[in-house]
């Protein structure tokens, strides 16, 4: 019987051997073979780590108390089923052992759009999803004390190109926006997405534009086009939705706002930015009738130097 480890490699060639056909109706098949390898590879770190341990000790997705009979309990796996990709990175917190949970949250998501819109998958989508496990699989083989290019041979040389040519790619479409005048840094430094695909392969149609509000974008992965607008609120969208989440739930004010001047969600208030990041309008720092602070959700929307308790007291004084 194959061991989970040859299992990981095997799945992991398959994927690579499906990618390199360079044939539409294998990109499902492809991304699924590769996305398993991983998963594989991740559970074998798991296994590695506790040796002593049974494999679905280490791997069940779900444990119940049973009585040890002297008084105590012990914890038994509940269930058949084994963590999966949403999972494994609490697992490894749990274990101790470090993996980014950002990237594997990306690749679980680039794993179900594929899985759901294979019919659209581009050689180019397929890439990056290959390009962007790259840092993950690379971590596990080092967390496996095993050699990559040893165990998976000219699967490993791909994969490598596979990457450099991504970020090549990656690194062309940011410097199309090398000549605008920012704003806003936090929107400099953003990643642009595709709003159809997702794919970080967004480019300014025309890299000498200097205006963001002319910043017309296109999709190298999947050719959708984009007004710079959408473009704008989704690369904010995507850079400060973790942070808005949390910092709502905590009842702070969010850091992306809509912009009490040009109405875009696009105004920018944390300790760095106070700052619309589309128009460029800077609220005060006081209202102009108090001196109370100006946040973007309370300035008057008909009068952004005012707050709109003094806007509303100045309206009845009209
Ligand atoms: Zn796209
Ligand atoms: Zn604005
Ligand atoms: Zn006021």
């Amino acid at each position: 019987m194959q061991t989970l480890f040859e299992n990981a490699v095997q799945s992991l060639q398959l994927g690579i051997e499906d990618y390199e056909a360079n044939d539409k109706r294998r990109a499902l098949s492809c991304v699924r073979n590769f996305y398993a390898g991983v998963l594989l590879l991740a559970k074998e770190v798991l296994v590695r780590a506790a040796p002593n341990a049974k494999p679905d000790e280490v791997l069940s997705d779900r444990y119940a108390p049973k009585p040890d009979g002297n008084g105590g309990v012990v914890y038994q796996p509940a269930s058949r089923r084994t963590i999966d990709f949403e999972t494994i990175g609490r697992r490894f917190n749990d274990f101790g052992l470090p993996i980014d949970h950002v990237a594997l949250r990306e690749l679980s998501k680039i794993r179900n759009d594929i899985e759901h819109n294979c019919t659209n998958a581009t050689r180019s989508s397929i890439r990056e999803a290959v390009a962007k496990a790259f840092p993950v699989v690379a971590n596990l083989f080092r967390l496996a004390d095993e050699e990559p290019h040893v165990v998976l041979g000219q699967a490993w040389q791909t994969m490598l190109d596979e990457r450099s040519l991504y970020e090549r790619e990656l690194a062309d479409c940011r410097a199309t926006f090398d000549q605008i005048d920012w704003y806003s840094q936090s929107l400099a430094v953003a990643q642009f997405r595709c709003v159809s695909c997702d794919s970080e392969l967004v480019a300014q149609v025309d890299p000498a534009n200097t205006d963001i509000q002319s910043a017309d974008c296109v999709c190298r992965s999947c050719g959708k086009q984009m007004r710079a607008e959408k473009a704008v609120v989704y690369a904010l969208e995507g850079k400060f939705a973790a942070e808005d989440h949390s910092s709502i739930k905590d009842g702070g004010e969010p850091v992306l706002n809509s912009c009490p001047e040009c109405g875009v969600d696009a105004y920018i208030f944390d300790g760095d930015e106070n700052r619309c990041a589309w128009c460029g309008y800077e609220l005060g720092d006081g209202c102009a009738r108090c001196s109370g602070p100006l946040t973007p959700n309370d300035a008057s929307f008909d009068d952004p130097s005012l707050c709109s308790y003094c806007s509303h007291v100045m309206s009845k004084d009209d």
